[in-house]
């Protein structure tokens, strides 16, 4: 009896660690976060019941550990040092000089990887199992954060075949939408917003509390392998792929370069790119590959020879704050934004940049008249970093009592960091919620632009987002630059945005903290937005990811008046309110499995599935044997190497599309 019951347990661990590793280092997983949840759940019975069966390393038990009082300090293996830089393309050569010249007329290769903004952690494992996890500290000394580590989820706390003590370095970053949920949890919660990924992961990781850590989601990805502080293999490209397959998240924007043209190459070309990761970076980290090598170079007393990170220029300026204006956004909520002298930053001139809400310009010390430090990053907007030097002449920014849009009330409400204008017909509001529900993946309404919804309201043409089931070629003629043709073109967009399915048409509706995951996870709850419509509080957090306030938030938009009356005319537009997983028999896809990677350019991934369902084709979420295409667009992740791995066939946006359309 007994040994059978610890053949479930442990068959259950495996299981569970295998998806673990598929969903979190592999991002591919194969099966269901409510599947998952039913693995974990009924391991997690099991082990109440039998509580000597629990074991450190089960998947149940990484978050563990009590609050601590503070962190113990623990010596590194080897120094954690730091790397020298090389901020341009002469630097690098003149690093490259210096290596050649070291190494006599020795052959060498560099292994160029992408240099995560992140900090660095070493992570130690006895016995296969993750015995402690240290912060870089001053790079002697570091603090253990065991405890906090272990919640980590790309971070195994068993790893399969491997040396009997060994130890992991890399780098525990925040992804950039982590990070940006979590200021806006904050700003709900009127706290103190982090000002970039790296302070908030090095927050999260050095909280007292595990549990914090746990929901903080971060990522830890591996770059050296030592064994008693030393490296494992004959060269670090070894090591990558090593770690990688003992179960490692090991970036796979990495390249073995034979020469330094290559590694500008790719200095270049991740350069050009760096807006389109998941995380941000800040450069390139180069090593010379053969670990001989590098013993031959060796250190200087801050540095290794062997070793340099390539900056990224700084994408920093410094200007003046000439005003602060405020914006009116969706939810009506005000955004103050800084208006500065232009100042030029990596190419791109900027004039502007947000300040998100008033604790945070109090956060900041801003006044107006001061000098700033603006960043870009990412494709968002710049924002202000720190106040550089006080003006001579400032002024307090004070937060307009009405509305700069429709004079309308404006409230900060207990307990929020936003001030909102109250007024619900507000046109600011409804410009941007026609602009939302017209956007790409939501109602993807084409031609539904900026300038087109901008005249729509300022000349009254319409009030609610309703109307626009309303018009006609003969209304839309009326407006400036559109011609019969361009309206006739929007009229047939229109009509085609009512064939999108329940979950585009919640997330439509512009309900506050209603996107497009959470609408999904309500459709399939409810099937039904009259049901959603129709549900208290409690029942609404029946839906997977919606807590407390979520459902608040849903239920006030379905008490509204304004809003009933907006629901009553789309369901009289012919929108779809009920949920269907149409998936239909025929079809030119009928009985094919697809499964997409990278980034289409003409459809969004959810437009490709919605378009392959309906021609009865189906999207699977991992490659397997049955997978019958994987789709590839830009920058494919492991699953394209998976298909070809399985001899599955590849093919591109374009030959999906021609599939779709039957041509082929
Ligand atoms: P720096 O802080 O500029 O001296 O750069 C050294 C830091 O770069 C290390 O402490 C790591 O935190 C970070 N880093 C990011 N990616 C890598 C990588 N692939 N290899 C080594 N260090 C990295
Ligand atoms: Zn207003």
């Amino acid at each position: 009896m007994k040994a059978k019951l610890v053949n479930e347990v442990e068959d259950l661990r495996k299981t569970l660690r295998r998806h673990e590793y598929l969903y979190y280092v592999l991002d591919q997983p194969e099966v269901s976060d409510a599947e998952y949840d039913a693995l974990m759940n009924r391991l997690r019975d099991l082990e109440t019941q039998h509580p000597e069966l629990i074991t450190p390393d089960s998947p149940s038990q990484r978050v563990g550990g009590k609050p601590r009082e503070g962190f113990v300090k623990v010596p590194h293996s080897a120094p954690m040092l730091s790397l020298d830089n090389a901020l341009n393309e002469n630097e690098l050569r003149a690093f490259d000089g210096r290596v050649r010249e070291l190494l006599g007329s020795e052959p060498y290769q560099y292994v160029a990887e992408l240099k995560l903004d992140g900090l660095s952690m070493a992570a130690h494992y006895s016995e296969s199992r993750l015995a402690q996890a240290v912060t870089r500290g001053d790079g002697r000394v570091g603090e253990d954060v065991t405890e906090n580590a272990r919640t980590i989820r790309s971070l195994p706390l068993r790893t399969s075949s491997s040396p009997d003590h060994f130890e992991v370095r890399g780098e525990t970053v925040m992804l950039r939408r982590a990070f940006e949920r979590l200021n806006l949890d904050r700003d709900e919660k009127g706290l103190s917003r982090f000002a970039n990924p790296r302070n908030a992961a090095a927050g999260s990781l050095r909280v007292l509390d595990p549990a914090i850590t746990a929901s903080r989601r971060l990522e830890f990805y591996a770059y050296f392998l030592l064994v008693d502080g030393r490296p494992h293999f004959t060269t670090h490209w070894e090591s990558l792929n090593a770690l990688a397959k003992m179960g490692f998240k090991v970036n796979h924007n990495r390249k073995l370069c034979k020469d330094l043209d290559e590694l500008l190459a790719f200095c270049g070309e991740w350069e050009a790119k760096r807006d389109d990761l998941p995380y941000e970076i800040d450069g390139v980290v180069v090593k010379v590959d053969s670990i001989t090598q590098q013993g031959r170079l060796g250190f200087t007393a801050k540095a290794p020879r062997w070793a340099i990170a390539y900056k990224y220029a700084a994408r920093q300026a410094i200007t003046s704050v000439e005003n602060i204006g405020v914006q009116v956004g969706r939810t009506g909520a005000l955004t103050p934004v800084a208006h500065l002298a232009p100042v030029e930053v990596s190419g791109v001139t900027v004039s502007r940049a947000t300040l998100h809400n008033e604790d945070e310009i109090d956060r900041l010390g801003l006044q107006i008249g001061d000098s700033v430090v603006i960043e870009r990053s990412g494709d968002v907007i710049p924002k202000v970093v720190r106040v550089h030097t006080q003006g001579s002449y400032r002024r307090r920014f004070e937060m307009p009592k009405h509305c700069p849009v429709c004079g309308g009330k404006v409230v900060r409400e207990e307990g929020e960091s936003a001030s909102r204008c109250i007024n619900t017909n507000c046109p600011a509001r409804l410009k941007e919620s026609i602009l939302h529900f017209a956007s790409r993946g939501v109602m993807t309404i084409d031609g539904m632009g900026d300038v087109l919804v901008e005249q729509l309201v300022d000349r009254g043409m319409v009030q609610s987002v309703a109307d626009i089931y309303d018009f006609t070629v003969e209304k839309l003629t009326q407006l400036e630059r559109m011609g019969r043709k361009s309206a006739s073109n929007l009229i047939r967009n229109i009509d085609k945005s009512k064939q999108n399915g329940l979950p585009r048409v919640i997330n439509a509706l512009g309900i506050r903290f209603v996107g497009e995951r959470t609408a999904v996870f309500l459709a399939e709850e409810f099937g039904d937005l009259d049901k959603i419509a129709t549900a208290k509080v409690d029942a609404l957090q029946k839906a997977e990811e919606v807590g407390p306030k979520v459902a608040e938030s849903i239920y006030q938009f379905f008490r509204e008046p304004r809003n009933q009356e907006l629901i009553e005319r789309l369901r009289g537009a012919g929108l779809q309110f009920e949920y269907r997983l149409k998936r239909k028999v025929g079809g030119p896809l009928a009985g094919m499995t697809f499964v997409l990677t990278g980034a289409l350019s003409a459809l969004s991934r959810e437009d490709a599935r919605q378009r392959i369902e309906s021609a009865g084709g189906k999207v699977a979420s991992a490659v397997s044997k049955k997978t019958t295409f994987v789709v590839v667009g830009d920058d494919p992740g492991s699953k394209l190497d998976k298909a070809q791995e399985l001899g599955i066939a590849v093919i591109d946006e374009k030959q999906l599309i021609e599939l779709l359309e039957g041509k082929v």
